[in-house]
């Protein structure tokens, strides 16, 4: 359990994602060994449930041998060839069909990447491309949220709405505009109730979009439920709302749905949950239950009819990395998706997860130090608090999430602090039975009482 005996084994040569290299040097990395089923061992024989699913990814679980053999045998047959200039592979074709197959309504082609950020870059770039070839290239700007997590490129760095993004790299980007934040428990204000609260937010964005001119405005893109920003669910009336304006004012919709697809929420896409009917979709993680690194990115028909003409005018489409359509990524997100059907996982999102949110709000109904549940399926976020009765938030200074994270992962469970937010995120895999929620019920509870009592 100790990193430090861990750190022995190797010294720091690697820059790790989004870590503050002077904590590592004092605590050293988590060297994880192995990981089966919901489980993950690190190198000190230290096993715990893998709550958070990899990072909100392993949804059919770990060590599968039939995605191992699967993965080797696209390898043996074509393990690798590009798919630029009109080049393809079956397993990409088989695996559009598929995707296109389940996709929300309206989405109709597909492009392969390597990560959720290049998904949502993909998008970006098809959206200015979309508006100049209906002769408005002005409509270039992209409209995200506070607190939203789209990826780490520079384009979704500034698409991201979490600060620490943006400070040391002179971001944001000045075609992002950042709008509310829709927390109701944290944002709304005295007497407010949620479809009030949505009101608010959405006569500001419309606000936002007159300042700055609908014919400026490319995109609104967000996340059906916000994940690493806080596990935030919309307040009601507000996907509707948005949607409304967006229609309005020629706005595209661009689904982030990286961590929401494939099951995650208890429905094919967090889209479907919330009646959003997005022009364009971002997917990864799920898609191949992060086994290799693959995303999807979804466009609508009207938007793929304007690309052909923009193709005829421009010559082509030229964006694309070498790894776009990988025949042995598409052999993994095809096993997957097998393995999903045949498990009925998005079911047991919706069942084991409803649950799952029962047995939390349970446990902590009352607790002098959590405020709220939130989430849908297996996706859930518990918000600590300094006092819930007084509704007194904690100071994030004081890390305490991390504290929580540290003593849960002791007590033999993963969990992701939200360090912004003071709240501890679980995100299983969706292969999850009763009784293992009942032990993350357990572990988070002893976990949370226990670095509260410390008063620490
Ligand atoms: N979008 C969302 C909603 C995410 O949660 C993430 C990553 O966590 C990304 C985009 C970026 O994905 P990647 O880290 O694969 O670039």
């Amino acid at each position: 359990i100790a990193r430090q005996s861990q750190q022995k084994i190797h010294k720091q040569k690697i820059l790790h994602p989004a870590t503050s290299i002077c904590a590592l040097e004092a605590d050293g990395p988590r060297k994880i060994a192995d990981a089966q089923g919901i489980h993950v061992t690190d190198a000190d024989g230290h096993k715990a449930i893998d709550g958070i699913a990899g990072l909100w990814c392993a949804n059919v679980g770990h060590g599968r041998a039939e995605i191992a053999d699967a993965m080797r045998d696209a390898a043996l047959k074509l393990d690798y060839f590009h798919t630029f200039g009109g080049h393809t592979n079956d397993m990409q074709e088989a695996l559009a069909d598929e995707l296109i197959a389940m996709a929300p309504e309206g989405l109709s082609h597909v492009f392969f990447g390597c990560s959720g950020s290049d998904a949502n870059d993909t998008l970006v770039k098809i959206a200015w491309q979309y508006n100049a070839m209906r002769g408005k290239p002005e409509k270039r700007k992209i409209i995200s949220r506070w607190q939203a997590y789209h990826g780490t490129s520079i384009s979704t760095a500034s698409l991201t709405g979490l600060k620490s993004f943006h400070k040391a790299f002179g971001l944001p980007l000045d075609f992002v505009k950042h709008t509310d934040f829709p927390h109701f428990y944290s944002q709304a204000e005295d007497g407010e109730d949620e479809t009030a609260f949505s009101a608010r937010l959405l006569s500001r964005l419309e606000q936002l979009i007159e300042e700055e001119g609908a014919d400026t405005i490319a995109s609104f893109i967000g996340e059906p439920i916000m994940g690493a920003g806080g596990v935030v669910t919309p307040p009601e009336g507000y996907w509707q709302g948005i949607q409304d304006i967006c229609r309005r004012n020629d706005i595209l919709i661009i689904a982030d749905e990286v961590v929401c697809g494939y099951g995650r929420t208890g429905h094919n896409f967090g889209s479907g949950l919330y009646g959003i009917k997005p022009d364009m979709m971002a997917t990864a993680k799920g898609l191949t239950a992060g086994i290799f690194p693959m995303s999807a990115a979804f466009i609508s028909h009207e938007i793929h009819d304007v690309m052909r003409t923009a193709s005829r005018k421009l010559g082509g489409f030229s964006h694309g990395y070498t790894y776009s359509g990988h025949p042995v990524g598409a052999a993994v997100a095809l096993k997957v998706l097998e393995i999903m059907k045949r498990e009925q996982l998005v079911e047991n999102a919706a069942t084991t997860g409803a649950y799952f949110h029962q047995q939390l709000r349970e446990a902590f109904k009352g607790h002098a130090h959590v405020g709220e549940i939130r989430g849908a399926g297996l996706v859930a976020a518990i918000q600590l608090m300094a006092d819930a009765d007084s509704k007194t938030f904690l100071d994030p200074t004081r890390k305490l999430a991390a504290k929580v994270s540290e003593e849960c992962y002791r007590r033999g469970l993963v969990t992701r602090p939200l360090p912004t937010m003071s709240s501890l995120a679980l995100s299983p895999p969706l292969t999850l039975a009763r009784g293992d929620v009942d032990d993350i019920v357990e572990i988070t509870k002893a976990g949370i009482d226990a670095v509260m009592a410390a008063g620490s």
